[in-house]
């Protein structure tokens, strides 16, 4: 049974998704106006993780990450650069795609842009409007808290308390210093959109309101992002949506990822302490970033060091060390475990504890760490049974393949696959033995030749034994 913290409930719960079978995702995505660092790679390698285990465990899952394209931050940034705010997000954006493809991560389903969802913002802000949620003033439109008897549950905090921490509001427009602006209105030079309320953009949280709504539907089963956006982002977020659709709630668990830090800071555009993706990938392959994230729970925050790179590189050569020797004596025929011996058979038992034990971590929120830790254990182990020429044929296939398809769920040693078949086509292999089986039987070599030479044609080794006949890929 799987178990995740929930920042909305501060407690372990058991996940059960709304529908039966189906998860919808939500991660909030970056502001493109520069390049992804790996920071920012910390918490979409956290979510891959996530959804890559959630369909494991045989969940369809609808994941969506959102872009935004046009903030105080892109408009501040382009004009430095003197192009456009577009010409500028689009690049960043290209650049956020690449770095995800580079790392191996799987693709969400939708990437909404913001300036591509204007009219849809619009009509969700009106509609506020007309529920008395928020109020219009100067041209800009706002959110009025104090309308929203929740808010504060997310972060923990009361109204009060957040007034008390509010440093002197800027905006002379806002009732209560935590209102937050729904649509902004248009400053000179700004690129705008014409609006009920004149001439504007929107606010940041209203767009993963109005997208999330759109691709997932009111409510949804998670959403996650970094720690830095429960408050107010999140928070904002949850006001908005429940408000609108009068819908509780919005989301039903909410996973934050924790920070990566440098030199005991977050690492951040504004600190100037950001380790581009692309840096990182000139000097590292990406499962070495990847292993360097996992090694922590997707909730601790991660210390980013170069010494921690060059550990999870040895980790990761180690991994790779143990896939090898498997592939070198392992065969393709199937395994048939009613005709192991005892110490094959402990093998085999050994193979599926393994299994049994990176499910309970990962059960537990998604505790990559201990799912690593049994993993590197099994390794030791199998190691070990490889010194004593103890594992060979179907059964070093069988630890090979289940120790890949578990790495495959943390998004490891995806470029590591073995050339040659896939598995559609065993049957197809197990079924032309088969055919040559019969050949021979009725002493028809000359059949059973021509299927073992076309068959080496393609790369496919036959090997009679007498166990049966035995496969594997010519190396
Ligand atoms: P941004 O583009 O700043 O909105 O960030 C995109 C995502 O990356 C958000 O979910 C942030 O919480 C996350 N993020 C940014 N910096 C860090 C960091 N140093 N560690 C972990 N996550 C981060
Ligand atoms: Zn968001």
């Amino acid at each position: 049974m799987l178990k995740v913290y929930n920042t909305l409930t501060k407690r372990i719960e058991e996940f059960e998704p709304l529908e039966d079978r189906l998860v919808k995702i939500y991660v909030c995505g970056p502001t493109v106006y520069d390049y992804t660092h790996v920071g920012h790679a910390r918490t979409y390698i956290a979510f891959d993780v996530i959804v890559r285990y959630l369909r494991y465990k045989g969940y369809k899952v609808k994941y969506v990450v959102n872009i935004t394209d046009i903030d105080d931050k892109i408009i501040r940034r382009a004009r430095e650069l003197n192009i456009s705010p577009k010409e500028l997000a689009r690049k960043f954006e290209e650049e956020f795609f690449e770095d995800m493809k580079a790392l191996g991560l799987i693709k969400a389903d939708y990437y909404p842009r913001v300036t591509e969802h204007i009219s849809d913002i619009i009509k969700v802000v009106r509609r506020l409007v007309e529920k008395g949620y928020a109020y219009v003033a100067g041209g800009s439109v706002y959110f009025d808290v104090t309308k929203f008897p929740d808010y504060g549950k997310l972060s923990g905090q009361t109204l009060e308390q957040i007034k008390a921490g509010a440093r002197i509001e800027p905006d002379p427009n806002k009732r209560h210093p935590a209102d937050f602006a729904l649509w902004k209105k248009a400053k000179e030079g700004e690129p705008y959109w014409d609006s009920p309320w004149g001439p504007g953009r929107p606010g940041w949280h209203i767009e993963c309101t109005v997208m999330s709504m759109k691709y997932l539907g009111e409510q949804i089963d998670i959403h996650g992002g970094g720690t830095d956006l429960i408050f107010p982002h999140h928070e904002n977020e949850i006001a908005q949506s429940e408000a609108y659709s009068g819908k509780k709630p919005f989301v039903k668990y909410w996973l934050h990822a924790g920070y990566l830090m440098i030199k005991g800071e977050k690492m951040s555009k504004s600190l100037g302490n950001i380790i581009p993706v692309k840096d990182f990938l000139a000097k590292y392959e990406p499962d070495v970033l990847k292993l360097l994230v996992l090694s922590a729970h997707y909730r601790s925050p991660i210390d980013f060091s170069w010494e921690k790179a060059e550990q999870a590189k040895n980790s990761l050569e180690r991994i790779k060390r143990a896939v090898e020797r498997l592939r070198k004596v392992m065969t393709y025929e199937r395994l048939h475990s009613e005709n192991l011996s005892p110490k094959e058979k402990e093998i085999y038992e050994r193979v599926n504890l393994l299994r049994q034990k990176f499910e309970e971590a990962m059960d537990d929120d998604f505790n990559t760490p201990k799912a690593l830790a049994e993993i590197f254990e099994f390794i030791s182990y199998i190691n070990k049974k490889l010194d004593e020429d103890l594992v060979e044929g179907a059964l070093a296939r069988y630890a090979h393949d289940t120790l890949m398809e578990l790495l495959n769920v943390l998004g490891l040693l995806q470029k590591f696959r073995e050339a040659g078949v896939s598995g559609d086509v065993e049957p197809l292999i197990e079924l032309l033995i088969k055919v040559r089986d019969d050949a021979r039987k009725r002493k028809d070599w000359k059949t059973a030749d021509y299927i073992r030479e076309e068959l080496r044609k393609l790369g496919v080794v036959l090997e009679d034994t007498p166990k049966g006949t035995i496969w594997k890929l010519a190396k």
